[in-house]
């Protein structure tokens, strides 16, 4: 074997090196994340050389192992993925090879002269410095690889401190494997439990059989990267349970791909029920954010609006970056481009189930929207950009209607007559708006499809007096009036309307029925 040869890092590499190894990062675990990707990663490229016919097709399973020795404070990770060249350590592993490292040590550039200041430590945190993330739970790590097919292997070693070793290795497997051992003061990652947590936490639906200490770590396969009609119904109930933490069957699944103008494969559930309604807290964000299977951000509240926290699921795209940074302007205008897709994409496929035209499973439909609608009541209300189409979702009960069925403003509108021109009312004998939060939201939609929404409680409603009924004198009219407010009991006040056609007095209330409604709760409290 040749001699051992000790290189320099590159100059940046030693900043992001010394800033990254003194930083108080908070979320060291994350190193691992950042090994099994790159694991993950190391086997696509072999698996996609082999497809495309460029390498031989390696011998050995593709798989990702990690054996623990917490005693000795080792972690080692072993993948037989593509494998590095003696000059690919020295490009990859000796100069800033992720675009995360690059931004981030641009960034030093760009704000402070010698880098390494206390400023600069507290920015890391945005950035995923992929390899060298490793420094900061690792005393020295030690990088065996070998190409499939090649016939030497290769030893690289480094503590982190501005150079590396490097030297030819015999009986190095085909492909990578690392070896981390820890400072004194993060042994606890080298514990299985500590890599199980991780893994769970990171890496659950890494697309390769992920071992640690030969058993089985990752059992569930990354679902929504096979073809939509390869997954069974099971397999998505047991998924929608894993990843929802929920015990029953989905409502609603979604699946779906597209290559423009994103690159995305993504997988929705709507659960049965939900716990807000049994006054638990607000529920988080429900779908995580991946790309090529490694988790981005869990529970992600930049994917979907906050009122559809009920849709559960993963999304997976390519076009982001793993070290994808809140503070870039290039990386929001990404995750809004992104949010856009994904959220009119359930509001279509919503609005499909709901269709009556199509009648696709309409009781199906209102279950859900008994089930769901104050969400879509609630983006109705919050969400200046989709509250038109989420209108389209909103279904009320009308007197027009058969008992237990609910109409949407659609149907409203197709059966509307002439005299109401611009109009839909909601009250008695239009649509009938049951829950609290229906006025509020009504009254935040404002419009729909070009018409006005007005409470029929509160409209003036100009109705042509009939010539042929003659008129009582306005006199007799406010004895009339008198009279009612003091032999009648509940009445507090009567006055002329012009809006009654067919009955001679209406009886309605000072406040509107939703305040009515909860002044009976506040009441029902009480007693
Ligand atoms: P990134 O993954 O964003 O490119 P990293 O710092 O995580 O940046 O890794 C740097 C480079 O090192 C990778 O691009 C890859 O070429 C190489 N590399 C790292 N780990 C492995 C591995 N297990 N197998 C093969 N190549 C690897
Ligand atoms: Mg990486």
């Amino acid at each position: 074997l040749g001699a051992t040869e000790t290189k320099e890092f590159q100059a940046e590499t030693k900043k992001l090196l010394d800033i990254v190894a003194n930083s108080l990062y908070t979320d060291k675990e994350v190193f691992l994340r950042e090994i099994v990707s790159n694991a993950s990663d190391a086997l696509e490229k072999r698996r996609y050389a082999e497809v495309t016919g460029s390498a031989e097709e390696g011998a050995g399973e593709m798989a990702i192992s990690i054996t623990t020795d917490s005693e000795a404070g080792t972690l080692t990770i072993t993948d037989s993925g593509i494998g590095m060249s003696r000059d690919d350590l020295v490009a990859n592993l000796g100069t800033i090879a992720s675009s995360g490292s690059k931004r981030f040590v641009q960034q030093l550039a760009d704000t402070a002269g010698d880098g390494a200041s206390a400023a600069s430590a507290n920015v890391i945190g945005q950035f995923g410095v992929g390899f060298y993330s490793v420094f900061m739970v690792a005393d020295h790590v030690t990088v065996y690889s070998r190409q499939h097919g090649a016939e030497a292997g290769h030893c690289w070693r480094s503590s982190g401190d501005g150079a590396y070793e490097l030297s030819e290795a015999s009986n190095v497997a085909a492909g990578t494997k690392i070896v981390l051992t820890l400072k004194e003061e993060e042994k606890r990652f080298a514990s299985r439990w500590a890599v199980e947590a991780n893994l769970r936490k990171y890496s659950s639906f890494v697309g390769f059989p992920v071992s640690v200490d030969g058993e089985r770590a990752n059992t569930i396969e990354a679902l929504w990267t096979k073809a939509k009609s390869e997954v069974s119904d099971e397999e998505h109930a047991e998924f929608f349970r894993f990843i929802a933490q929920d015990f029953s069957d989905p409502r609603y699944t979604l699946h779906f791909a597209a290559d423009a103008p994103l690159a995305i494969k993504a997988l929705f559930y709507i659960p049965e029920s939900h716990p807000e309604k049994w006054g638990m807290a607000r529920m988080e964000p429900g779908v995580s954010l991946y790309s090529r299977r490694v988790l981005i951000q869990p529970r992600s509240d930049k994917l979907l609006p906050d009122w559809m926290r009920f849709v559960k699921g993963v999304v997976d795209s390519e076009d982001v970056p793993l070290n994808i940074s809140r503070e870039s302007m290039q990386d929001s205008a990404l995750m809004r481009k992104l949010s856009s897709v994904l959220s009119r994409r359930v509001l279509k496929f919503l609005q499909e189930r709901g269709d009556e035209r199509a009648k696709k499973d309409e009781e199906g439909y209102l279950a859900f929207f008994r089930e769901f609608g104050q969400f879509i009541k609630e983006g109705v209300c919050a969400d200046f950009e989709l509250k038109s189409e989420a209108a389209k979702l909103l279904r009320f009960e009308s007197t027009a209607a058969e008992p237990d069925t609910l109409v949407s403003l659609d149907e409203y509108i197709a059966r509307m007559v002439p005299e109401q021109e611009d109009t839909i009312y909601y009250l008695v004998e239009v649509l009938l708006l049951t829950s609290t939060i229906d006025e509020f939201a009504m009254a935040n939609l404002m419009s729909y499809a070009g018409k006005e929404l007005v409470s029929a409680e509160k409209a003036k409603l100009q109705v042509e007096p009939d010539a042929e009924t003659p008129a009582i004198s306005a006199e007799d009219a406010g004895a009339l009036c008198t009279w009612l407010a003091e032999a009648v009991p509940l009445v507090s006040e009567a006055s002329l309307s012009s809006r009654l056609v067919d009955s001679p007095a209406i009886v309605v209330g000072h406040e509107s029925a939703a305040m009515r409604r909860m002044m009976g709760m506040v009441e029902a409290g009480r007693a």
